[in-house]
């Protein structure tokens, strides 16, 4: 496997070989591998006429839009950091992690402009609009050429935030440049067409989104999730790939609209980031009629680790079972399982924590040496804080977090589980579950239900059908309905915020 010294590094080659092929596409303007190299570089140098330098952090606070993919590579030319902020984030979040970040400037939209903190800070910001565009089409279309190594550090992503504030990840060049690597385990190609839909300030959407460009593709992207956009854009540019999150796949499900859509080019749908469930991958398997992969991974991974290829999605084969694994690690990716008692490997079949070796690993979280020292072991090892056993052949059985795990009675329950029964009650639109005291069990768990539309299905019948499916001590005590689940920006569900809001109601 090839590492590049800078991830732009690939970029510049597709430039060079070539030069006239669709690269990016946003809102129906199309620009070509060259236009890319060259307005990546002009930024480059917009931002070191502006002081920008080697391991200069530049934050961006910005809807999905062709400018970001310039920014990435447009640090990566010069050495300096781009780190991509979430703009569904409050502006007291965007204030901490903008003084965490300690950038030299800051990039906005119009929305990112109304996070910006209300006293005036030093920072200097930049707006895209005219002069943005004129200030960089006046700037030298020469590439900057800074050469920085494998170790250096390409992006600083922010962690979702999903079980507390999002931590800054320090992500090299060489874990980046695997991306290219996940592009052939995707099936792409330069033929392929990429609909990015994710936010590309997660990895999800960095990460997955870059993979397309590297392997000299052609990326459709979109500003946001629009569940009929997604539809209208697969046959209108013949998408080969895309990547969805359970919460949009579950919102297009719901979509009365899909079964009309045309998704004959679609070759392949990938889904991860959160727990999807066999019940919905089902479902989503009979509706969209392509090819399905699975992908693990996360920030501090440089994305993808674990794949379930479409080989093994054979819902009626005799091993249908393994739809409910995430798959095998990927071959430049090692992977235990350890007990967290002993600090051992676990049997096969018995849960333990993922730990991961791999180049794609992060250098460490940016400012935090205590936190890297927690997750990163002296033999290089990531701790993931996630649940899960391994078969025989090595596949991921994903629970949960360790984090979000009930103890019912000296039982663990790991609520994905709970979550992916429920989904298969045709009265239940979503369904998040927690653990909430219980005096005799200690916990017991609580399902917070969104009806389908017209669904009258009370708390007795879905309880009822959870006893038919799991274990007693596994079944909810209560459900609450309401009327929609706290998320963020991956459609995670922020169980924190579930606990806080329901957990004294039991
Ligand atoms: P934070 O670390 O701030 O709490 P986060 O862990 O959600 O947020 P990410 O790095 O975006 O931030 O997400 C990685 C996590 O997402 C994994 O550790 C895992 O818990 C979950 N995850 C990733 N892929 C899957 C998947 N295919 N199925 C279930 N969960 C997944
Ligand atoms: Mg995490």
């Amino acid at each position: 496997i090839r590492e590049y010294n800078t991830f732009a590094d690939v970029i510049r080659r597709h430039a060079q070989e070539r030069p006239d092929a669709p690269a990016l596409t946003f809102k129906g303007d199309t620009h070509s591998f060259a236009q890319l190299h060259d307005a990546t570089s002009r930024t480059a140098n917009m931002l070191a006429s502006r002081g920008v330098g080697p391991g200069d952090r530049v934050a961006l606070i910005s809807r999905n839009r062709p400018e970001m993919f310039e920014l990435i590579y447009a640090c990566n030319k010069l050495g300096a950091v781009l780190a991509p902020l979430n703009w569904r984030l409050s502006q007291r979040e965007i204030a901490q992690i903008l003084s965490d970040c300690m950038a030299s400037v800051v990039i906005v939209d119009e929305i990112g402009e109304g996070l910006l903190p209300d006293e005036s800070s030093e920072v200097p910001v930049l707006r895209f609009g005219p002069d943005f565009d004129e200030a960089r089409a006046a700037a030298s279309g020469d590439d900057p050429g800074h050469s920085g190594g494998p170790d250096e550090t390409a992006l600083i992503l922010y962690t979702s935030g999903t079980t507390g504030l999002p931590k800054g990840v320090m992500l090299t060049n060489r874990g980046m440049s695997y991306t290219r690597e996940l592009a052939k385990a995707w099936g792409m190609d330069s033929e392929s067409v990429n609909l990015v839909a994710m936010p590309l300030f997660h990895i999800g959407g960095c990460g997955y989104g870059s993979s397309t460009m590297l392997a000299g593709g052609h990326t459709v992207l979109m500003a946001e999730v629009d569940v009929l956009e997604i539809l209208a854009l697969i046959p209108r540019h013949r998408v080969t790939h895309t990547f969805l999150v359970p919460a949009v796949v579950q919102s297009m499900l719901n979509a009365p609209e899909v079964a009309d859509a045309d998704l004959q080019s679609l070759q392949l749908l990938m889904y991860g980031a959160a727990p999807m469930g066999d019940v919905l991958l089902r479902r989503a398997m009979d509706a969209f009629g392509c090819k399905f992969m699975h992908a693990y991974g996360m920030t501090e991974t440089s994305g993808t680790v674990v794949i379930l290829e479409p080989e093994s999605h054979d819902p009626d084969g005799p091993r249908s079972g393994l739809l409910k694994s995430c798959g095998r690690a990927l071959p430049w990716v090692e992977l235990r399982v350890v007990d967290p008692a002993t600090g051992k490997d676990a049997m096969t079949g018995d849960v333990g924590e993922i730990w991961l070796r791999t180049p794609m690993v992060m250098k460490g979280y940016w400012q935090n040496a205590t936190a890297t020292r927690e997750a990163i072991t002296a033999e290089g090892w990531f701790r993931t804080g996630d649940a899960a056993y391994l078969d025989e052949e090595g596949h991921v059985f994903l629970f949960d977090r360790f984090k979000d795990m009930i103890i019912s009675g000296g039982e663990n329950i790991y609520p994905a589980e709970i979550e992916n029964v429920l989904n298969g009650h045709p009265a239940v639109a979503e369904v998040g579950v927690i653990g909430v005291a219980h005096e005799k069990w200690g916990e017991t768990p609580l399902a917070v239900v969104v009806r389908k539309a017209g669904q009258a299905a009370d708390a007795g019948a879905l309880i009822a059908y959870t006893r038919k499916n799991l274990a007693t001590y596994k079944c909810p005590s209560r459900i609450v309905f309401v009327e929609s689940l706290p998320r963020n920006a991956s459609g995670k569900l922020l169980k924190h915020v579930m606990r806080d809001t329901y957990g004294a109601t039991s």
